[in-house]
């Protein structure tokens, strides 16, 4: 009898514990996540649309049911956002030379203001070429001036390379106006495609001119020739690289009225509380947003689901933070779901600005983006590999998971690219972890396809395989980084 009871006892025991501790997170979990998140009924995830309310309702609720405590500001899930968006409103202008009405039979021009009225008589136009010197200066004398700059920027050194980069080069030089020249192959229509179609900022950290807008080739050929000048030979010349722009002889009046639309949008934050307090804290994130309807006008399917870019990384971090809720851990471990990534990462930067900790806590910060990409046994690369000293120990955690390691450099192409960066910017250390980024082929293959596009949506084919795998690897990382024993951080407090 004694023995049988053993007996029992000793099953009943393997079959509570065991599968519990060997089970790693499944394709299938992730793809019910994956299912929701990327729903039509979920718009594209778009922030400030009804899809952000259903998408951070979501995270909540299965964060909360995953065990961790909401933990913004306010001790809800939901740490406001405050975004703003600029759509074109009615204009009238008249640009002069000589005290003469220049005719311009043209209306291919946008104009957008910093703020719901702008008016102005006699701003001086000046065409600064591409903007920039060769070491990414301003040369031209555009203070309380019009800049009139050429989109294309072939020979704008690397980091000038940007219109936004340009832009505001010329801001900090003091231009009280910019305005880009569509070029003649076709840039035009994306110039107008872009500023119509609201790009949403965070004004906290915005750096705009009074004035900003984009015209056609046409109407700056328009406008130079009126003014009694060569368009061509006044484009060759400013193909130098150091060209100092031109006074143009032309004056600018304006009234512009634009629609400004301010909205706050949420990043979603849980925790789970660690049992030494003040050991800093580990802080997962990855982006909840993605583009609402994105497709053409025309098209039957409009709706970017974004179900790869991001509700993969949601999906993993979702698990993931199931797994952690187990165990307590030493230290705090944070997750945050960032909104208008897309947009620039302003979610990111929104948290950077206005942490719900001390930014120096962070022993670790891993963000989770686009991970729906490799198959299992994929190896793991680090994007911002050799930016942190935490590179070995990375990798040392990934080995015990039976992990090979991408050691190339290779995945720091996508350094800017992704939220970790806003973070970095500050001093923390950032970095995104996984096999999606370890065959940058099979990256570029998604990246010149599904990506950002009505297509990146669920389906039978979607690659769940390598993204499970990275769950795990993720929970390893926190269990590592979470636990004082194993990872001694020169954090305060240690
Ligand atoms: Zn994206």
């Amino acid at each position: 009898m004694r023995l049988f009871k053993l007996a029992v006892f000793a099953t009943f025991t393997f079959l509570v514990t065991a599968p519990a501790v060997a089970k790693g997170v499944s394709e299938i979990e992730l793809r019910e996540h994956i299912a929701v998140l990327a729903s039509d009924e979920f718009e594209g995830r778009k922030p400030g649309t009804p899809g952000e309310a259903k998408t951070v309702k979501y995270i909540a609720e299965q964060w909360a049911k995953a065990g961790l405590k909401p933990a913004a500001s306010d001790h809800g899930w939901f740490e406001p956002v405050p975004l703003i968006q600029r759509g074109r409103g009615d204009a009238t202008f008249v640009f002069h030379s000589g005290g003469r009405k220049l005719r311009i039979v043209s209306d291919e021009i946008i104009l957008i203001g910093k703020d719901a009225q702008y008016a102005k008589t006699g701003l001086p136009v000046v065409f600064v070429g591409i903007g920039v010197t060769a070491d990414g200066g301003v040369a031209a004398d555009v203070a309380g001036k019009l800049a009139l700059v050429l989109f294309e920027a072939d020979n704008a050194p690397p980091k000038m390379k940007s219109p936004r980069a340009r832009r505001e080069a010329l801001i900090a030089a003091g231009a009280e106006a910019v305005i880009f020249v569509g070029d003649s192959q076709g840039n035009w229509p994306t110039l107008r495609r872009q500023l119509l179609s609201r790009p949403i900022g965070l004004e906290s950290r915005e750096k705009r001119a009074e004035l900003e807008g984009a015209m056609s080739t046409e109407f700056a050929v328009a406008l130079v020739t009126a003014a009694g000048r060569d368009w061509d030979k006044l484009r060759a010349h400013a193909k130098g690289a150091d060209y100092t722009g031109e006074a143009l002889g032309v004056d600018a009046d304006f009234n512009v009225s634009t629609d400004i639309y301010r909205f706050n949008s949420s990043n979603v934050i849980g925790k789970l509380t660690g049992r030494k307090k003040g050991s800093g804290a580990v802080l997962f994130m990855g982006h909840w947003d993605h583009l609402g309807l994105c497709g053409p006008e025309d098209a039957t399917d409009r709706i970017c689901n974004g179900a790869v870019d991001n509700a993969s990384g949601i999906a993993v971090l979702t698990e993931v933070a199931q797994r952690l809720a187990r165990k307590r851990h030493d230290r705090d471990i944070y997750f945050i779901a960032t909104t208008a990534e897309e947009s620039g990462l302003l979610g990111a930067y929104a948290y950077a600005d206005k942490p719900v900790f001390p930014l120096e806590d962070i022993v670790i910060s891993l963000n989770i983006d686009t991970i729906a990409i490799a198959k299992r046994n994929s190896k793991v690369a680090i994007i911002g590999r050799g930016t942190t000293p935490l590179d070995a120990t990375v990798e040392a955690v990934a080995r015990k998971t039976g992990r090979a390691i991408e050691s190339s450099t290779d995945a720091n192409d996508f350094i800017q690219r992704q939220d970790g960066w806003a973070l970095a910017q500050k001093g923390v250390p950032a970095l995104m972890v996984g096999g999606s980024f370890a065959d940058l082929d099979l990256m570029q293959k998604f990246l010149g396809s599904d990506y950002h596009g009505p297509n990146d949506e669920l389906t039978d084919k979607t690659e769940l395989g390598g993204a499970a795998e990275d769950a795990d690897l993720h929970i390893a990382l926190g269990q590592y980084f979470a636990d004082t024993r194993k990872y001694k951080s020169t954090k305060a407090g240690e």
